[in-house]
């Protein structure tokens, strides 16, 4: 049976917090372990004095509440947890044990064995708050959360709730106002949709045999793939692979030779009709270089008919981090530049499905990690995304599930759950398929 794995940190704020969050573990259908943190057992230790906690004890049966709580987090389908936000000690405390132990030279058994990583497998995470404060603390309170959830342990799907302005001046005599909405967004809220999503989702994306021919050589030789909604996939493969062409053929793009394919239930050709549903980046995004900005995005906004395109393009903007290039002529563009308005383009409107075809090709570290993060947070409000990237490590903090192409052939598909399953690495895979291959 589906276990969810409910966390109360709730320290000192515990009524409120915990009333939220009891009311969130009502909506899972299935069994829930409650794991009591209220007495504050968790705490950061330092380095020197975890070496001799580790140094006294054998390694075998060193008993510490934070592994014991990797182990559970391991078996559990979901987490939530409920922690005031004044209160970074859930995230913050975690995170300074997993820099103690894996990041510093101290390695005992338990770290061999990878349970404490194993923190990192725990792939969706509901997180409860109560918050007063001011926006910007709020806006930066719940990112620095996500971000340690994300960044620390490869939580992919994080949601939160929170009750925001409890206890500040404006908001004096409105608690239990505020308590009362909350609930209310908690009542709509469902595990399935919001969090577990993928497994029985009906496929957005789903092609037969699809073969593609270059005279006699088949880009793609008898594609049959999978794209569940709400989903991440990443198509992975080396150059030449074949993943422009398949992204092509799905958004009608190119004509098929044979095989047959369905995306959001069009099928076949008539799939281009579709197209306007989905943000794509296919190879290098190309603009209207005399026009700025503003004006290319303005041009995709009326074509796929935006109701309020002025709105949709200043979100994009934002969410790419480029609103001071608005009215810049694209001509002036750095490659990086281009690909963030190439994306900006893609998410134009918040459409259902993304196709983006290497879309941190030419982006600095620190931006691709942003895109990651918007990527991760559209994805959780119910966007499904094909992905193709190089860079695994990216792959692997974005994906749901994967396949494998190869010289024109999808070599396999494959889930997070069944790599898990099946000590699959990303990486490895990648590597012995492409040994076998010929594309370069
Ligand atoms: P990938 O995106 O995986 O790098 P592509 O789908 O772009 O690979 O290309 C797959 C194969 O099809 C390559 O061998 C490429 O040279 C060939 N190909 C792609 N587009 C064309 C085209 N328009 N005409 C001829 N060959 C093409």
């Amino acid at each position: 049976m589906s276990k969810l794995l409910f966390v109360n940190a709730c320290i000192r704020d515990e009524s409120r917090t915990k009333l939220l969050a009891d009311a969130v573990v009502k909506k899972w259908n299935g069994e829930v372990e409650e794991v009591d943190l209220t007495s504050g057992n968790i705490k950061p230790l330092d380095k020197e004095t975890l070496k001799v906690r580790i140094a006294k004890q054998d390694a075998k049966d060193f008993s510490d509440p934070v592994f014991d709580l990797a182990k559970q987090f391991k078996e559990a389908e979901a987490v939530v947890i409920a922690a005031p936000f004044w209160d970074y000690s859930f995230p913050a405390v975690l995170k300074a044990y997993i820099e103690n132990v894996c990041v510093h030279d101290l390695t005992f058994e338990y770290n061999e064995k990878g349970d404490c990583k194993s923190l990192s497998k725990v792939k969706k995470v509901v997180y409860v708050t109560t918050v007063g404060g001011d926006k910007q603390e709020l806006v930066y309170g719940i990112d620095y959360i996500k971000t340690v959830f994300r960044e620390f342990f490869g939580v992919k799907k994080t949601f939160a709730f929170k009750a925001e302005g409890l206890d500040t001046v404006e908001n004096a005599g409105r608690e239990q106002e505020i308590l009362d909405e909350t609930l209310k967004r908690i009542d709509n809220f469902s595990f399935e949709d919001k969090i577990m999503a993928d497994d029985n989702r009906p496929d957005v994306i789903r092609t037969e045999n699809l073969t593609k021919m270059y005279g006699n050589y088949a880009a793609n030789n008898n594609v049959s793939c999978h794209v569940k909604e709400g989903s991440i996939y990443g198509l992975i493969g080396r150059n030449g692979a074949g993943k422009s062409t398949l992204m092509r053929l799905i958004l009608g793009m190119s004509p098929v030779d044979q095989g047959t394919m369905e995306v959001f239930g069009a099928k076949n050709e008539d799939v281009a009709k579709v197209r306007k549903d989905i943000g794509f980046i296919i190879e290098n995004p190309t603009f209207y270089e005399y026009m700025s900005a503003y004006q290319n995005l303005k041009y995709r906004a009326e074509l796929i008919g935006l109701e309020n395109p002025d709105a949709a393009i200043k979100e994009a903007m934002e969410k790419v981090g480029m609103t001071d290039r608005m009215n810049s002529k694209v001509k002036g563009f750095s490659l990086g530049q281009r690909q963030l308005l190439g994306i900006a383009n893609a998410i134009l409107g918040n459409p259902k499905l993304l196709i983006l075809d290497e879309p941190t090709n030419g982006l600095d570290p620190i931006k691709i990690v942003e895109i990651r993060k918007m990527l991760l947070d559209m994805n959780a409000n119910g966007t499904t995304i094909m992905i193709s990237s190089h860079i695994l490590g990216e792959m692997d903090k974005l994906c749901s599930c994967y396949g494998f192409i190869l010289d024109g052939k999808l070599i396999r598909e494959v889930t997070e759950a069944e790599m898990q399953a099946e000590a699959i690495d990303v990486e490895e895979f990648f590597v012995d398929m492409a040994k076998g291959g010929q594309n370069e």
